[in-house]
């Protein structure tokens, strides 16, 4: 089996250190909606000569390199055990590389590894297998830790936001959601929400939904109308990038439905930061593509 590991190197210098194209370019084209002057408008300067200066010199786009989420997508014939070896390898290498600054503490010791693995937990790989004709397929998140505090994930119904088990209540506990996050999740953010599951599995699927490109819509016409409206509304708040005030408080919202048990009706909201640092890795033969 192919050592992949100097390739998945590579993934992670370029997840870290070069931010995604759709999301560049929907921050460049939020600067032009703050007023000229404004720290709104500075902000979002900033963190634009950030991403320049971060793609050209190879360095972390943010210090809080996150929290590295994989997945693999692996046709018959290839081990997870070796895979996730390969993934656990590459993230000693990429920590000593300096494209992730070591970041895995133990919650009952205080004691950060210094390589960024933890356990069986850290960084957290899901595997999938896929048809054998299929390629190899690596995505990775790196989810920020000031972004992952202000995720939150509602019980419906919740009478104190007056939001029941259906789209408009969803509506009310997104909107409450971003409200109470303010500029902590260092907005603009991305919205991920998963409506149903169980609150394991919901909280999962907001940030699995988090792999599509910006503008993506769902395919349901009335979960694609609710990911436009809560942008949209979330933009009229008044908490701006950074929570500076302004026209730009979230970039895009994606949503995903599940399947839940007759009790329960849960939406877990995931908030993922500026710094929306998702890419994909395709092995295709002696191949690799990155995206
Ligand atoms: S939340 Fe995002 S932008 Fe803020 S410090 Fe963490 S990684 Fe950086």
């Amino acid at each position: 089996m192919r050592d992949l590991t100097p390739e998945l190197v590579e993934f992670i210098r370029r997840t870290s250190t070069d931010l995604p194209k759709d999301v560049e370019e929907r921050l460049k084209a939020a600067v032009e909606k703050e007023a000229p002057g404004s720290a709104a408008r500075g902000a979002l300067e900033t963190i634009l000569k950030n991403i320049e200066l971060s793609r050209a010199k190879s360095t972390p786009i943010c210090q809080d390199t996150g929290t590295p989420i994989f997945y693999v997508h692996y046709p018959e014939g290839w081990s997870t055990r070796k895979l996730r070896e390969m993934i656990r390898n590459a993230m000693v290498e990429a920590t000593k590389k300096s494209f992730m600054r070591p970041n895995a503490v133990d919650a009952i010791y205080d004691q950060n590894s210094g390589n960024n693995l933890g356990g069986e937990d850290f960084p957290t790989i899901h595997f999938e297998e896929v048809d054998a004709d299929q390629p190899l397929t690596f995505e990775l998140m790196l989810k920020g830790g000031g972004c992952e505090n202000v995720g939150r994930q509602y019980s419906l119904p919740a009478t104190e936001l007056g939001a029941g088990r259906d789209l408009a209540g969803v509506r009310k506990v997104a909107l409450d959601a971003v409200q109470k996050a303010q500029g902590q999740g260092c907005a603009p953010g991305i919205l991920g929400i998963a409506i149903g599951g169980d609150r394991g599995s919901s909280y999962i699927k907001s940030k699995e939904v988090l792999f599509g490109k910006i503008g993506e819509r769902n395919t349901d016409p009335e979960l694609a109308a609710l990911e436009e409206r809560l942008t949209d509304e979330s933009n009229t708040l008044g908490i701006g990038p950074m929570g500076f005030g302004g026209q730009t408080t979230v970039i895009d919202t994606k949503i995903t439905g599940m399947h839940r048990l007759p009790a329960s009706y849960f939406v877990s909201v995931s908030y993922m930061c500026w710094a929306y640092r998702r890419r994909k890795m395709t092995v295709m033969g002696e191949e690799v593509i990155y995206d």
